[in-house]
């Protein structure tokens, strides 16, 4: 099953055709020894693996991208797909295998694979079977990239990329949920669009659990520079707070929206996880609201629980997190969707 992007080099007569196409020019030294190419893989195939493969080959991040699912016809469907655009990308070799070895050597290895929610099941019940899959796969992952930053996507993430701390044995740094990354772009869009302005001009997170407990951190939110509560209120512009619940309350329901108009999110976590991805492996240094370990920090004790709070990311994982200050209620929302997040991890048994 494992084929590359690149085809045989022999002609019909056994002749080298890459040597004998270009001839090197007077006095050139051989080439060096190749530098460590860059290589990621996506775990599972699905809709959300292959947005992030796709964004991440069209903004040509890495040299290598390898592709692993237990469904062998659709993971060569994709990668045959993805090969055949090969002439309007930058130069990615593309592999594709159903067996662990194609992962072998990568910096950063992205898991999407999850079972789906049977009609009727209960979410403990789905995140005992993806403990069982999580169980099968992690292991091999972390053997055959030991140094690699592990990225968790699939749900419920939070609890999944502590499961996948504990079962690679990897340092806290190197393990990393893509949290609420995405609901924080979310938020950025819907403030944004209220006001009329480009989202990226926005600084805004939502932190905590990536899904109901969420907290927007409104007393942070920042347009250009400029912190947006003291100005309405210096400015005497009455804003109402149901107004600024609203705007949560559809952050967090946007990804139920989106699966009940399409069955599926892709293309925002495609764009979201591939920022992540930038970050990492180009040492960017950037703030990103991730899951990570939060023991310790704004007062949360008495368990390990994995939820987003922002962090600073490069090339070792996350470098640290952010110190911004929360308000008394902020904090107090963010010790309650820890608390949430530990309660289900108490149940795992892990
Ligand atoms: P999907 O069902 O389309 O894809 C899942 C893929 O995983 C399938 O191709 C399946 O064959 C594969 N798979 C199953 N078991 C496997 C195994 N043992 N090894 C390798 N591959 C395996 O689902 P999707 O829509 O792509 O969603 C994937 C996950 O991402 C879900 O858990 C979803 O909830 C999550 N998600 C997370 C976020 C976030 O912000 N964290 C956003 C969107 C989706």
């Amino acid at each position: 099953m494992q084929k590359t992007a690149s085809s045989s080099t022999l002609g019909p007569d056994g002749l080298n055709i890459a040597e004998s196409f270009f001839k090197p020019i007077q006095n050139a030294s051989p080439p060096p020894p190749i530098s460590r190419n860059t290589k990621i893989s996506v775990i599972g195939v699905g809709n959300v693996g292959m947005a992030i493969a796709q964004t991440i080959l069209t903004q040509g991040l890495v040299d290598e991208i390898a592709l692993l699912d237990v469904n062998a016809n659709k993971l060569r469907g994709e990668m045959l797909d993805l090969q055949h655009a090969a002439a309007f990308l930058p130069r990615t070799k593309i592999s594709a295998s159903v067996d662990y070895s194609c992962t072998v050597g990568s910096d950063l290895v992205i898991v999407t694979a999850g079972a789906r929610q049977i009609a009727g099941e209960s979410r403990l019940n789905l995140l005992q079977r993806n403990l069982a899959l999580f169980s099968k796969m992690v292991p091999p992952l972390a053997k055959g990239s030991p140094d690699c930053i592990l990225l968790i996507v699939s749900n419920p993430v939070d609890v999944l990329t502590y499961v996948a701390w504990k079962l690679s044995g990897f340092p806290s740094n190197r393990v990393i949920g893509s949290g609420t990354n995405l609901d924080s772009s979310r938020f950025r869009f819907l403030i944004a669009d209220h006001l009329d302005l480009n989202a990226q001009d926005v600084q805004a997170y939502i932190v905590g659990e990536h899904g109901d407990s969420s907290v927007a951190l409104w007393s942070s939110i920042s347009v250009g520079g400029v912190p947006i509560l003291s100005f309405l209120e210096r400015q005497q512009i009455v804003y109402e707070k149901h107004m600024l619940e609203k705007i949560h309350k559809e952050v967090v329901e946007g990804a139920y929206e989106v699966i009940g108009l399409k069955g599926y999110t892709s293309w925002a976590i495609g764009y979201s996880v591939a920022s992540l991805a930038r970050s990492i492996l180009r040492d960017q240094r950037s703030i990103h609201p991730v899951s990570v370990l939060a023991k310790g920090f704004y007062g949360i004790e008495g368990g390990e629980p994995f939820l987003s709070l922002p962090a600073q990311l490069g090339r070792s994982g996350v470098l640290g997190v952010t110190n911004i200050h929360l308000t008394e209620e902020e904090t107090e929302k963010l010790r309650e969707s820890a608390k949430t997040i530990l309660e289900v991890q108490s149940q795992l048994g892990v």
